[in-house]
C-alpha cells in the first residue's frame, strides 16, 4: 500500500487491494480444507497469489524493493511446496498478472524507493526468512524422528520388541566377523519353546502370543547389555553371547530355562483357571567349534533338536558327533 499510494490508481484498486490481503487468505484456506485434494487446492491458490503479485508489481510502478519482497516470498513458497515445477509456473502466472494489469492500469515506472517504503518492507523482510527457516529446521526434525522410528520398526519384532530375524542375523555376523578377527570366543544359544502347538490349541492363540512375550521379557532381562537376542522364528529365539566360552553359555542357558520352567503363565482365555507352565529346550554352540556363521547357526540349531530328542526341557552343547547322528524333526 505505501508502495502503491504515492502512483494514482482507480479506488477500485484498493479494494482489490484490501481483499488480495484480509480476504483471500481465509477464502484459500477455507478452499483447501473443503477440498477432496487439498494439496491440488493449496497449489491452485499459490499460483493465484503468483498471478496477484504480478498486479501489485505494475501497481507500484515496479518500484525494486517492495517487488523483489513481494515475488521473493510468493516465489519462495512455490519452490518450498512445489519444486522448480510450480516455481516456473509461478514465475509464469506472475508475468500473466503483469501483463493484465498493465492493461487495465497501463505501465508507470516508479523506480525510486522512498524511506517510507523501504521501512514498510523491513519488518517481512526480516520475517519471512526467519519463518520459512523455522520451517525448514521443523520439518528436518519431524523427518530424523520419522527416520529413527522407521529404523526401529524395521528391526524390531512387533510382538516380543526383541530383534527381528534379519537384524539379529546381521548384528550376529557383525559380531561372528569382529571375534573371528580378535580370535575371541562367543557362543550362540537357540531356544524353542516345548510343545508350543498344544498351548496355541488348548488355551488360544492370544494366550500363546503371551507367552511368546512373557518369556521375550525374560529373554531380555536375563541377557547382559552386549548380549545380541532375537526372535529367530515363530516360537524360537537366538542370543548371541560375545566373549562366552560353552560353559559359561550353559550356565546361561539353564538359568534361563529353569526361570521359564518356574514361571507362571497367565491364561488370557480363561482368567479363572490355573496358571500355565511352559518350558523350553535349548542348545548352545561357541565359536572354536565352528567356521563360518552358517555353520554355528547349524551346530546350537543341532544342539537344539538334539534337546528335543532326548525329552525336552533340557540344555544341549553341541557336540561334533551330532552332524552325523542329527535327530530328524519328526523323532524329537
Ligand atoms: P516342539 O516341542 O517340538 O517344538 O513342538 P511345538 O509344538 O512347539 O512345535 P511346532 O513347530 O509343531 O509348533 C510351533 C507352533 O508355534 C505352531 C505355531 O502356530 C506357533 N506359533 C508360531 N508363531 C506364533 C505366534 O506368533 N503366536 C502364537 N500364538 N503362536 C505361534
Ligand atoms: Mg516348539
Ligand atoms: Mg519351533
Amino acid at each position: 500500500a505505501v508502495a502503491i499510494y504515492p502512483l494514482a490508481h482507480p479506488p477500485v484498486l484498493w479494494l482489490l487491494l484490501i481483499f488480495n490481503g484480509f480476504v483471500w487468505p481465509h477464502v484459500a484456506y477455507q478452499m483447501a480444507l473443503r477440498s477432496i485434494h487439498p494439496y491440488q487446492t493449496e497449489r491452485q491458490n499459490f499460483l493465484i497469489d503468483s498471478g496477484t503479485a504480478g498486479i501489485w508489481l505494475v501497481a507500484m510502478g515496479f518500484n525494486p524493493l517492495p517487488g523483489a519482497l513481494v515475488t521473493m516470498m510468493l516465489w519462495m513458497n512455490n519452490m518450498a511446496a512445489g519444486g522448480p515445477v510450480l516455481f516456473l509456473k509461478g514465475v509464469a502466472a506472475s508475468v500473466a498478472g503483469i501483463l493484465l494489469a498493465g492493461l487495465v492500469l497501463g505501465f508507470q515506472l516508479h523506480i525510486n524507493t522512498d524511506i517510507q517504503v523501504v521501512l514498510s518492507c523491513l519488518p517481512l523482510l526480516l520475517i519471512y526468512p526467519l519463518m520459512i527457516g523455522g520451517i525448514a529446521w521443523r520439518l528436518a526434525i519431524q523427518l530424523s524422528e520419522q527416520k529413527k522410528a522407521l529404523q526401529h520398526l524395521s528391526r524390531t519384532d512387533a510382538l516380543t520388541g526383541l530383534y527381528n530375524r534379519g537384524y539379529w542375523q546381521a548384528r550376529a555376523q557383525e559380531e561372528h566377523e569382529r571375534m573371528k578377527r580378535q580370535q575371541g570366543n562367543a557362543s550362540l544359544i537357540m531356544l524353542d519353546i516345548d510343545h508350543f502347538k498344544n498351548i496355541n490349541d488348548h488355551h488360544g492363540h492370544s494366550t500363546g502370543d503371551i507367552i511368546l512375550q512373557e518369556i521375550a521379557k525374560i529373554l531380555m532381562h536375563t541377557s547382559r547389555q552386549v548380549d545380541i537376542a532375537g526372535r529367530y522364528g515363530g516360537e524360537e529365539f537366538a542370543i548371541l553371547l560375545p566373549d562366552t566360552d560353552k560353559a559359561g553359555a550353559m550356565q546361561v542357558a539353564e538359568r534361563l530355562r529353569t526361570t521359564i520352567a518356574l514361571h507362571h503363565f497367565i491364561d488370557t482365555g480363561d482368567p479363572t483357571a490355573q496358571t500355565i507352565n511352559s518350558t523350553i529346550s535349548i542348545g548352545v554352540a561357541d565359536l572354536s567349534q565352528v567356521g563360518n556363521f552358517s555353520e554355528w547357526v547349524r551346530a546350537a540349531d543341532m544342539a537344539l533338536y538334539t534337546a528335543k530328542h532326548h525329552g525336552r526341557n533340557r540344555s544341549i552343547c553341541f557336540q561334533p558327533h551330532m552332524i552325523s547322528n542329527r535327530p530328524s524333526c519328526e523323532s524329537a
